[in-house]
């Protein structure tokens, strides 16, 4: 049977690592698409117990998940508010909102009239990557009809962020201009933006002028490295995720194995890759519904290999495998499928927090 294990004392360990790096900036933990494929609910209530009070959403629907989950005192982010019902949830929820055009702030500025509230408001300038945020040429404008809705009490502009490649040093510092240039319009408009963000996992480590007051870390927290990057060992990360499979059947010398391409790995690894076996590694000749590899000599029916996971299960990690396909860790992590059973170590107890604590 094939599974996939999340091992949440390494996460508690890779926090504190990114958390020692980032220092003095705080984390925000980025939960899109299901905490990376961990599962939601039992990453943060972990990232919680760990004292971790900011968290990336991306949609609406997850920030709410994790409102509901997390209680009142979490501070949650989301930048991918794209209706009308989603504003308004979001204002209800008390979810902090990142805004990147100047139609979504009178949205964000009438929901939370409708409902008596003060939403918070990030503002996003476009620094370079176009995918979304104000434009340069129409930040001094946005950013003074933001101050008018703040002094009407109806949103509180507490950040200002972007998002960048974190492909080339010269392109970020281009974009990390821009968005120095973007704070101090923002500051001389009147808004007082006490949380600036702007990395992301990478530059969070490499580059501490990118801290500001706040990074917000998805992959590094899960363990996943970027591809082409500094091996987890001397991130001092440890992957938080393993997904193990069972041999069902030894054929001469090919031993198979219950994960395939249906369960989200892909067939164009055949041939690329080696998994962790109970004799060390072995190659994975093809993978088709289910994993070929070469087999051991007492292979058997139940024994376990472990196809991605920590440095000391032997195995490759998500990013190691990436790289064979020029793709990233987080694709090969995500793909696995939902239908594959999460098993948990480490979990905390299931109690929704006191707002507050
Ligand atoms: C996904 C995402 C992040 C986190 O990126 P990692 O490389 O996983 O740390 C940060 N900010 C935004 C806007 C994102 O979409």
């Amino acid at each position: 049977m094939s599974a996939f294990h999340v091992d949440l004392d390494a996460f508690a360990a890779n926090i504190a690592v990114v958390r020692a790096t980032v220092a003095p900036a705080e984390l925000m933990l980025v939960v899109k698409d299901d905490a990376y494929g961990h599962g939601l609910a039992p990453i943060v209530r972990r990232a919680w117990a760990e004292g971790v009070r900011w968290y990336g959403a991306f949609d609406v629907s997850t920030g709410s998940a994790v409102r509901h989950t997390l209680g009142s005192a979490a501070r949650i982010f989301v930048w991918m508010a794209a209706s009308a019902v989603d504003v308004q949830q979001a204002v209800t929820d008390a979810l902090d909102i990142g805004v990147g055009d100047a139609a979504l702030l009178d949205d964000v500025a009438r929901a939370a009239e409708a409902a008596g509230a003060t939403a918070r408001v990030h503002l996003k300038i476009d620094t370079g990557l176009h995918r979304n945020g104000v434009r340069p040429e129409e930040w001094p404008a946005v950013v003074a009809h933001a101050a008018e809705l703040h002094t009407a009490g109806r949103i509180d502009v507490v950040g200002v962020w972007s998002h960048i490649a974190e492909a080339s040093d010269a392109d970020d510092d281009a974009a990390r201009a821009v968005f120095d240039e973007a704070v101090d319009i923002a500051q001389r408009g009147g808004l007082n933006p006490t949380v600036r963000h702007l990395a992301a996992s990478a530059a969070a480590f490499a580059r501490a002028e990118f801290r500001y007051d706040l990074v917000r870390v998805g992959a590094f927290c899960y363990g996943i490295r970027s591809a082409g990057g500094v091996h987890e060992r001397d991130l001092g990360l440890t992957p938080v995720a393993r997904l193990e499979a069972s041999v069902t059947a030894v054929e001469d010398d090919a031993a198979r194995v219950d994960v395939g391409r249906l369960d989200g790995l892909p067939s164009s690894l055949g041939g690329l890759i080696d998994v962790a076996t109970p004799a060390g590694a072995r190659r994975v000749r093809e993978i088709t519904v289910e994993a070929i590899v070469d087999a051991w000599p007492e292979a058997a029916p139940g024994d376990t290999v472990t196809i991605f996971g920590a440095a000391d299960t032997g195995a490759l990690s998500a990013t190691d495998i990436a790289e064979r396909i020029d793709t990233i860790g987080e694709e090969i992590v995500l793909r696995v499928s939902p239908l594959i059973p999460r098993t948990y170590r480490g979990m905390t107890d299931g109690a929704a927090p006191v707002a507050g604590s």
